[in-house]
């Protein structure tokens, strides 16, 4: 038995008018990571592989296509967690790295603190062999067309989550943050417990709002909680989601419980996401109907 499920980010429908695209690439980042997991592979390397997939794909806010900061640059935050031995890695502000996610799983194996953060985290990367990018090289024109014309706060995020055949439990988060911010602002996404969580006890979460809302309430961790009391993901997700709605935030989150439910709950007009168990289950979501999910 196996499942991994996946996020492009909850928002506004002016965020993401291509819905059907959307889709289209969490489906394959989902595929993709489904088939580590038909292989035998860990729930981590499926989590990494399907979050990198969604970092190069430009149509989402994470890697390549990230929105842009009040100065016009790019600063990337990310993060991920093994839910077998609840190691986790992290980096934010980082601005010379194509896959954070990456980077993010080598803070947590090759040194001994959870997250790195600015210039240390990008001087990390050249120290593990990660070649700095060109400055701008994930800039794209639909973001820089954006930031010249200052439309209003976008937002968005990627994330993965995955239960393994051996029963384990990975979760990883990625993101631009929210467009316009000031420089060196942190968000959910690289934060344990606000934007990612594992446990394999229980299950793995990934979250996607505005994080100023999202840290207040613990997001990824108040979803967990509940499948830790024996609530469906798509019940605990829902609970979590009402949690933000509470203190006046948006946004959405994605769960996999230990025993292989995927589930999803948002408060916003729309999350992208796709899903895919073993015996080719599969599906997508994208539009809510009713007041969550
Ligand atoms: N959670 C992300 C942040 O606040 C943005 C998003 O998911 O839309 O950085």
């Amino acid at each position: 038995m196996f499942s991994l499920i996946v996020h492009g980010g909850a928002g506004p429908h002016r965020d993401q008018e291509d819905g059907a695209g959307a889709q289209e690439g969490c489906l394959a980042a989902a595929r993709a990571g489904a088939e580590v997991l038909a292989k035998g592979g860990s729930a981590l390397d499926a989590v990494e592989l399907a979050a990198r997939l969604l970092e190069d794909d430009p149509r989402f806010n994470a890697g390549t296509g990230a929105v842009l900061n009040v100065d016009g640059e790019v600063e990337l935050d990310a993060s991920v967690m093994d839910g077998e031995t609840l190691r986790a890695g992290a980096v934010a502000v980082v601005k010379t790295v194509k896959n954070p996610v990456s980077l993010a799983r080598l803070v947590m194996e090759r040194t001994p603190h959870v997250m790195l953060v600015g210039e240390g985290a990008d001087a990390f990367a050249r120290s593990q062999g990660i070649p700095a990018i060109a400055p701008g090289a994930l800039i794209t024109p639909l973001q820089r067309a954006r930031w010249l014309e200052a439309q209003g706060a976008k937002h968005g995020t990627i994330g993965a989550v995955a239960l393994d055949a051996r029963g384990q439990v990975a979760a990883a988060t990625s993101t631009g943050g929210t467009s316009g911010k000031l420089k060196g602002r942190v968000g959910d996404s690289p934060l344990i417990g606000a934007g990612t969580v594992a446990d394999s006890r229980w299950g793995g979460v990934s979250s996607t709002g505005l994080g100023e809302f999202i840290i207040r309430v613990g997001l990824a961790r108040t979803v967990l909680e509940g499948m830790r009391r024996g609530l469906t993901p798509d019940a605990a997700a829902a609970e979590g989601i009402a949690e933000l709605v509470r203190i006046g935030g948006d946004g959405g989150a994605i769960a996999v419980r230990t025993s292989g439910e995927v589930g999803w709950a948002f408060s916003s007009e729309r999350m992208a996401g796709a899903w895919a168990r073993d015996g080719g289950r599969e599906g997508t979501f994208f539009e809510r109907t009713g007041s969550v999910r």
